[in-house]
């Protein structure tokens, strides 16, 4: 089917000027508008080729490539180029319309409308990672900790445009609409390309004068203080995420903050999962007569050991639940203890004659 006239559809001559334009429009509107006929289908074929010839002549840009070349003027152009720039909701509003009153399902409003609500879609920031060091007693007792973090936020005082007060003005180069439109005749027929203006990025505005708190970059470096609760049992390589404090630009939705811990290595204890491995010196004679060893380090300050005679060195001891608390559950890990006998040094004459009496014994006995 060949689409219609842009003018025929919007009953004006080829001269209208915009105020013209808007008032067919509006007239045209107030018509066929969906709230106007509730449940009509053609209402809503009607309406969207309204919308379409007005989007199309109510740009300057797209106007004139229309007029010079009639609708195969606009064949580079998708739907949503079409009918990017237009706030329908605004222009509803101001006829006394429903802006989105009209209850249709998804498919219908991006019809309605090109794509225009998913180009509205927003970016996410970008999400920081934070390496936070903690000691083995931290995450055994957990706690919270105060981290800082340097991160880029939205500049408050232009909302990230980077533009002063009244400080944007039309881009010169795409003359506003944001796009550069190339043209190439070969014979009848015509090639275009459309890209995106170099010097406004597509938005069609460009700064005449920079925001002074961020020097038109539109966003600020900012230290900020965060508290972080690190859990009972976290082990290296627990990611703590804290949602919206990450990075934010231009005015997107912040990014993520994920505090990644790194348990420092402990100077007594070696964790390996949650239980907790240490060496304790004792004397060769705390090992032969046995008794308990009173000063054994653990998590929550010394304890008491109690070993049989004769014990060897490298013996390992188990004392339960005094390992790192799960983090998924009550309880804890285990402690184990491995002894190490030290032979005596820097022996007293005393000292000596006495070990020499001593062998003597063992050796009538038999013994090594
Ligand atoms: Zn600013
Ligand atoms: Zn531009």
């Amino acid at each position: 089917m060949a689409k219609r006239d842009y003018y025929e559809i919007l009953g004006i001559d080829k001269n209208a000027d915009e105020a013209t334009i808007k008032r067919a429009y509006r007239n045209l509107a107030m018509k066929y508008h969906p709230d106007k006929n509730p449940g009509d289908a053609q209402a809503v074929e009607k309406m969207k080729e309204i919308n379409e010839a007005y989007a199309v002549l109510c740009d300057r840009h797209k106007r004139q490539l229309y007029d010079t070349y009639g609708h195969a003027g606009l064949e580079g152009y998708t739907t949503a180029d079409i009918f990017r720039g237009i706030d329908f909701a605004s222009l509803f509003r101001e006829f006394g319309l429903g802006d989105f009153g009209f209850d249709f399902g998804d498919s219908i409003f991006d019809s309605f409308f090109g794509t225009r609500r998913s180009a509205k879609t927003r970016r996410k920031g970008a999400d920081i990672r934070y390496d936070l060091e903690v000691t083995l007693e931290e995450v055994a007792s957990g706690g919270e900790r105060t981290i800082e973090v340097a991160r880029t936020r939205t500049c408050a005082s232009c909302g990230g445009s980077g533009a002063a007060k009244r400080g944007l003005k039309d881009c010169g180069h795409c003359g506003g609409s944001g796009q550069i439109v190339t043209e190439k005749r070969s014979g009848f027929a015509v090639f275009r390309q459309i890209s995106t203006c170099s010097q406004c990025r597509g938005s069609g505005r460009i700064i005449s004068q920079p925001c002074d708190d961020c020097q038109g970059k539109g966003f600020v470096e900012e230290t900020v203080e965060l508290s972080v609760y690190v859990p009972r049992g976290a082990d290296t390589g627990y990611t703590i995420k804290i949602e919206g404090e990450g990075e934010t630009d231009d005015g997107l939705i912040p990014g993520d903050l994920y505090v990644v811990l790194n348990v420092k290595k402990h100077p007594v204890f070696e964790r390996h999962g949650d239980d907790i491995y240490m060496t304790k010196e004792i004397s060769f004679v705390q090992a032969a007569l046995g008794g308990v060893v009173d000063d054994v380090s653990s998590l929550d300050g010394n304890l008491e050991l109690e070993i049989p005679e004769g014990t060897q060195t490298g013996t390992v001891f188990k004392i339960v639940n005094e390992g790192i608390p799960h983090l998924d559950g009550p309880g804890r890990g285990d402690l184990y203890v491995m002894v190490k006998v030290v032979t005596p040094q820097n022996l007293t004459e005393e000292e000596k004659e006495l070990l020499r009496e001593f062998d003597r014994l063992r050796r009538r006995k038999g013994h090594k």
